[in-house]
């Protein structure tokens, strides 16, 4: 039996605002089941527009951030069922994008229109074209850094220049089980300028309730608003939906399927979804191998690197990490050096059957060879960990601030040695290398 969305008398006012001039009313459009059917329902239903906003919609903003990584399916479902009323009714579309990895970059206004007829997914700088430099992946748990720096703040700064010293009206389309992260939310008021209100809450609207809705409005099952490489859309309840797109986007998704590559040769521990769960295996399980096979086509044609990566632990979780490329090449001739440097040093390449934190039955296996120079021992810290190994080149040296202090008032003589016989196989390499190049050319 279909659910029937809650009626509005529902409504629980959880910001009662008593202004007879109407203020600013900037809407969060995150793009998602639950802020378009907020903007649809207001838009379309005229007992649903909140009276702080106006009947010709004036005062009324629609914001989305983007973080140049969303389905390409989401973007053509808001331009073909949502840009239309935004037109209709003349409403104010702005679409922002951070324009760098630093806050002193600013942000880019990639579109502020009232009459929008396409989104600009793509963005700015993308949070996988930072990821990728510094060969990471967004990382489970804690605050979502990446949703924070890809989303909150490019809309906060355009709000905060926008509006100035101006009290307005902030609408987020959390849901009524989202009592949590409205709480959170609700204590950030910016001393009274910013009125926070929830209006899919205050309706008493679910998620479910807020696809069931759309279903029958506009026809369509709207889809998770999410980057294509999230590691939150593979939680169970969203696994199905996100394999759905992998298996039906495949060119799309094979570049975020090399990053994870990538970031498990740097560090075996971060598969997408935890240590031992990685992108790649649950593709491979599921039977979507398209984008993995477009993938290891694509990195055959890319530069690759032999990366020496050493990470420095002062406590559990808490690394400071160096990556140099040592060596570049196409991929044949990075696996040869990395083969060649391991006889001259006499260590031999390795993976290891199981990665340290990954669940025992189920986890995956280590895929990439290294030459391990230190390997941590587990529950000692301080605790280092060197290696060499090989990927794509796409990701670039970096050594966190005092890191070479660090490290070099860590190493002991083992270890000093071990890096001194690395480093002379290096060079070794590197000279046939361009002696082999040199020929060739001649
Ligand atoms: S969709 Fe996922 S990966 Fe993208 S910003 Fe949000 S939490 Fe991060």
């Amino acid at each position: 039996m279909e659910r029937r969305a809650p009626e509005a008398s529902t409504h629980v006012d959880t910001n009662p605002i008593h202004h007879t001039e109407l203020m600013p009313y900037a809407w969060s459009y995150g793009m998602g089941a639950e802020s378009t059917t907020g903007i649809y329902r207001m838009l379309t239903d005229p007992n649903a527009r909140p009276d702080t906003i106006a009947p010709d919609y004036s005062n009324l903003v629609v914001v989305i951030a983007q973080t140049g990584d969303e389905w390409s399916t989401t973007g053509k479902l808001v331009e073909r069922h949502i840009l239309p009323l935004l037109r209709k009714h003349n409403v104010r579309l702005v679409e922002v994008a951070r324009k760098g990895p630093t806050k002193k970059d600013g942000v880019a206004v990639l579109q502020d229109t009232r009459q929008p007829y396409r989104l600009h997914l793509e963005g700015a700088y993308k949070l996988s074209h930072e990821n990728r430099s510094t060969g990471t992946m967004p990382q489970l748990g804690g605050v979502r850094k990446c949703s924070q720096k890809a989303k909150g703040w490019p809309q906060d700064a355009w709000r905060a220049k926008e509006f100035g010293d101006r009290r307005y009206i902030h609408a987020i389309g959390f849901n009524v089980n989202e009592y949590t992260r409205i709480t959170r939310d609700s204590a950030y008021s910016m001393g009274g300028q910013r009125i926070p209100t929830y209006p899919i809450y205050e309706w008493g609207w679910s998620r479910q309730d807020c696809i069931d809705y759309l279903s029958r409005e506009l026809g369509v099952v709207w889809p998770k608003s999410c980057c294509r490489h999230c590691p939150y859309a593979g939680c169970q309840a969203g696994w199905p939906e996100q394999l759905a797109r992998f298996a039906t986007l495949p060119a799309e998704a094979a570049q975020h399927i090399i990053d994870e590559y990538v970031c498990t040769a740097l560090n075996p521990r971060s598969g997408l979804f935890g240590p031992g769960k990685s992108l790649i295996s649950r593709l491979q399980r599921d039977r979507v191998t398209e984008p993995v096979k477009l993938a290891a086509a694509r990195m055959k044609r890319m530069p690759w690197a032999v990366y020496r990566v050493r990470r420095f632990y002062s406590a559990p979780a808490h690394a400071i990490r160096s990556v140099d490329r040592v060596l570049l090449g196409g991929h044949l001739v990075a696996y040869a050096a990395l083969e060649e440097m391991s006889d001259l040093v006499g260590v031999p390449l390795v993976r290891h059957e199981q990665i340290a934190g990954a669940p025992v039955r189920g986890g995956d296996r280590d895929i990439h060879r290294r030459l391990w120079v230190r390997q941590r021992q587990d529950e000692t810290y301080p605790a280092m960990e060197e290696f060499y190994t090989v990927a794509p080149a796409q990701a670039f040296d970096k050594a966190t601030d005092r890191f070479d202090d660090t490290w070099a008032a860590h190493t002991d003589t083992v270890l000093a040695r071990l890096e001194c016989r690395c480093e002379a196989a290096a060079e070794v390499v590197r000279h046939a290398l361009t002696r082999s190049r040199f020929t060739s050319a001649s």
